[in-house]
């Protein structure tokens, strides 16, 4: 068995490079955060608040998300391209403060992880959802270079970006990720500290791939 937890806050590029280093050790690649941004798009559209506990229990008692074949599936909709937005963002981050919205999500997230070899990516994965991981990342950057990658993925798409809007909002994102209750972004004490922030996508591949190899024996 072989599970990779990488953790980290928003925009370190957690997704490039677990997806990657997953095709590379031929694991599956889940995406916590993308279930935690396919209930809050759900709570957006039903008009659902986050303060109101009652009715978010409501709406997850008829709620089914799944994370399946690299896509984001949310009561059998495929939502993976509606997630992306800095509306939904925080939406997920507002959501995810809930324990019974927690609970969910770790709930499908440990049915995968007991199903098959993974990498799995999120806030809490290494501290609370997989403890007994085998491999435990935490993988930082620089706020400001977080901002200016997800500064050039939008430019780079074609897309409006303000750097300024986008590192307000990676700022209150890192606050309000790591000040809930429950489950905070935190670094659990076994896992290896990876700061990106001179890192190449190619660079930091690497060097996630030699922490798989030197933790498990493992080679590529
Ligand atoms: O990783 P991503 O930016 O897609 O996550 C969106 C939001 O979901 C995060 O800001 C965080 O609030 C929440 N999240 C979480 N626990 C995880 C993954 C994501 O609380 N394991």
């Amino acid at each position: 068995m072989l599970r990779v937890a990488i953790d980290g806050p928003g925009g370190t590029g957690k997704s490039t490079i677990a997806k990657a280093v997953a095709s590379r050790f031929g694991l599956e690649y889940i995406d916590t955060g993308a279930m935690y941004r396919a209930l809050g798009l759900k709570a957006l559209r039903n008009g659902v608040p986050a303060e109101d506990e009652n009715a978010v229990k409501a709406m997850l008692d008829e709620t089914v998300i799944d994370f399946a074949g690299g896509k984001t599936m949310l009561d059998g909709e495929d939502v993976s391209g509606l997630i992306r937005t800095n509306e939904i963002s925080m939406a997920a981050s507002n959501i995810s403060k809930l324990a019974i919205v927690r609970a969910k999500v770790d709930e499908v997230s440990r049915f995968l992880a007991s199903t098959k070899d993974v990498v799995m990516e999120g806030r809490d994965i290494g501290s609370t959802v997989i403890p007994d991981a085998e491999v435990k990342i935490f993988m930082t950057a620089a706020p400001e270079v977080r901002a200016k990658r997800r500064y050039d993925q939008l430019r780079e798409a074609g897309k409006e970006a303000d750097y300024d809007k986008i590192f307000n909002e990676i700022q209150q994102r890192d606050y309000q990720d790591s000040h809930r209750e429950v489950s905070p972004l935190r670094q659990a004490e076994d896992a290896v500290y990876l700061d990106t922030s001179d890192m190449t996508i190619e660079e930091n591949i690497d060097a996630v791939a030699d922490i798989i190899t030197e933790k498990t024996g493992r080679a590529v």
